[in-house]
């Protein structure tokens, strides 16, 4: 098949591990005969200093006329100072409201060499396999902001059909897999989180083959915690899926590893790691690709549908992960290159 894809490189490391992954999709073209198509514009720092603005025009423009778009990370402390008229991460928020991209999705499971990085024991990981499915854009982060000298308010807010569509989202890809779903919740103390629940057990009776499960927002903190194996795809609102995700990336033992997708109405994907800008380790070919990588897994198969390709890019990282040098991040001493050289010869050695 033929594919546009628009690459966002970013800032810090967001360039390193976007190269990798961008060789990665390369071979994955070559291998399976698709003719992929790359083409880089600017967002966040970078696109402060060289045009003036995070999100450029041009660039959301090849954005929404790609087939995927594949994002590094922005900021860093160059452009860190509050009272900056603009800032990196308004390029994201941006990015995101102008694609339409309301579901993000957020796998997280465990490898079991790197299991004494989390700060689990090892008999909890076992089995870890979770997949976040977090609404993006609606909740307290959009909702109307207040402010007087000695009162300051957020408000909450969700439509029934805001909730719908990422409820269908998380039952469908619940299909995918094992067929369970957790929706997370506050119902006994907010009006948002009752309509969640009402909302989500209606659209739930069209899921007849999926079992639902709800679970109110500070249990599910501790459940994560202990019995993480116990949950296939968890679905919540925008506030208690930021917070709920970056615990559940602290299972994994590294942000440098995990993929993301944001999904929405229209065709066009938003795929980028978890991780930011790494300014610390920026520059010197040490971050760990991986992150990078399972998003362009990802990418294949949210937005290109190329599922054998996407699962072909999983398996060699497991392989890589297995027996190939790791980054330090992963407790190893390899550099970027590396760790990405061993994921590619994995998928070379492959039938
Ligand atoms: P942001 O505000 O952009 O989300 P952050 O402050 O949450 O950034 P990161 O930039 O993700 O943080 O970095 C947090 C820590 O994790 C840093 O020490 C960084 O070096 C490390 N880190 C992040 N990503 C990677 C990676 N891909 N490889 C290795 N280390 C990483
Ligand atoms: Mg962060």
């Amino acid at each position: 098949m033929k594919a546009n894809i628009a690459i966002l490189p970013g800032d810090g490391i967001g360039p390193e591990v976007i190269a990798a992954a961008v060789d990665v999709l390369a071979d994955v073209a070559r291998r399976h005969g698709h003719e992929f198509a790359f083409a880089e514009h600017a967002i966040g720092g970078i696109a402060i200093d060289t045009h003036g603005e995070p999100l450029p025009a041009a660039t959301l423009a090849a954005c929404k006329a790609a087939d995927a778009v594949l994002l590094g990370a922005v900021g860093g402390p160059k452009w860190s100072d509050p009272k900056a008229p603009v800032r990196p991460e308004q390029g994201l928020l941006a990015l995101r409201a102008g694609l339409g991209v309301y579901a993000n999705l957020r796998p997280v499971s465990v490898h079991p060499r790197l299991a004494g990085l989390s700060p689990l024991k090892n008999e909890k990981l076992a089995g870890v396999d979770v997949l976040f499915v977090r609404e993006l854009t609606g909740g307290a982060y959009f909702g109307a902001k207040t402010r007087s000298a000695d009162t300051a308010t957020d408000e909450t807010r969700y439509t029934v059909a805001e909730i719908e569509r990422v409820a269908r989202r998380a039952f469908e890809l619940a299909r995918g897999r094992r067929r369970h779903v957790t929706s997370v919740d506050k119902a006994n103390v907010m009006e948002t989180s009752r309509l969640w629940r009402e909302t989500i057990t209606r659209i739930a009776s069209d899921y007849p083959d999926v079992q639902l499960e709800h679970q109110l927002v500070d249990s599910m903190a501790m459940l994560l915690l202990t019995r993480p194996a116990s949950y296939d795809v968890v679905v919540t609102e925008n506030l208690f899926g930021d917070i709920l995700t970056d615990e559940a990336a602290a299972l994994a033992g590294s942000l440098g590893l995990l993929p993301s997708a944001s999904l929405g109405e229209g065709r066009v994907g938003l795929y980028e790691p978890i991780h930011g800008s790494a300014p610390d380790i920026a520059g010197q070919g040490l971050a760990n690709p991986l992150g990078a990588i399972l998003s362009a897994a990802l990418l294949l198969r949210h937005s290109l549908h190329l599922d054998a390709e996407a699962a072909a890019v999983e398996a060699a990282v497991e392989s890589a992960l297995a027996s190939g040098e790791l980054t330090r991040d992963l407790g190893g001493k390899a550099g970027t290159s590396d760790l990405a050289g061993s994921v590619r010869a994995a998928l070379a050695a492959q039938r």
